[in-house]
């Protein structure tokens, strides 16, 4: 895995987009393909480093990150997008809002270090259901994430626009307050499954997910009908642990 910073920008309609890599981390293949057809994914080795990218949206006005990566605690190997916005001349005082698309480790370890929120102006958008969920597990390091930020949490509990052009979807199933993200501008359109979906190999079968998921066949059917949307909208597609430059 390559070291450096390579972050990659391009211009969607008037928002410039950035995709973060945060590193990589180690996986078994049995927790990352759950319910998979060996032969899907007889390419893939027994373990293997799942790539972590993430995406900042500048609107213009307002600087927009979905999700926060694992945290400093992990360096070297991930928990890099401070390092990425840096290079970027970004700092952690710039980010306005942070979608907490759900709450596990991968995605919201960075939301704060050592006690103090890392991004000390944002606040950070969470479903109701996600954060109801992690209030009942108290020994889980997301509680204690999730805790250290709850003076910023904003909560949704529909479909919601945060900004112009940035919509946020609720598509349970990974977990019960996951949300998928849409990003419209100048008639271009962009989703962020996060993870509903693991790698582009089992696109062709729904019922494979990250072994993490709380309820698959309510995730199955989000697969679906997101999978759907985007075949129907020609839109792009972003997904956090698909292959990006790692
Ligand atoms: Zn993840």
């Amino acid at each position: 895995m390559k070291k450096e910073v390579e972050n990659w920008s391009f211009q969607f309609g008037a928002f410039k987009i950035t995709v973060l890599s945060d590193g990589a981390f180690p996986v078994s293949k049995e927790f990352f393909f759950a319910d998979t057809p060996a032969d899907l994914i007889a390419h893939i080795p027994d373990k293997f480093d799942a790539p972590l990218n993430f995406l900042l949206i500048d609107t213009g006005e307002k600087k927009v990150m979905v999700d926060a990566g694992f945290g400093e605690d992990y360096l070297p190997t991930r928990g890099r997008l401070l390092l990425c916005l840096q290079h970027e001349g970004i700092s952690p005082e710039d980010i306005d809002t942070v979608i907490i698309t759900h709450a596990h480790i991968d995605h919201i370890g960075g939301v704060s270090h050592q006690g103090v929120p890392v991004f000390p102006k944002a606040n950070y958008v969470i479903r109701e259901e996600e954060w109801a969920y992690w209030m009942n597990k108290p020994l889980s390091m997301e509680f204690g994430k999730l805790k250290t930020i709850k003076d910023q949490l904003m909560f949704v509990s529909s479909d919601f626009e945060i900004y112009p052009g940035i919509f946020l979807q609720h598509a349970p199933g990974h977990t019960d307050g996951h949300l998928t993200v849409s990003i419209q501008s100048e008639g271009e359109r962009l989703l962020v499954s996060s993870d509903i979906l693991n790698d582009p190999c089992t696109l062709q079968h729904l019922a494979s997910h990250i072994a993490a998921e709380v309820a698959p066949v309510i995730g199955m059917q989000t697969r679906f009908s997101f999978l759907e949307e985007v075949s129907r909208q020609n839109v792009l597609l972003f997904v956090c642990h698909y292959p990006f430059q790692v």
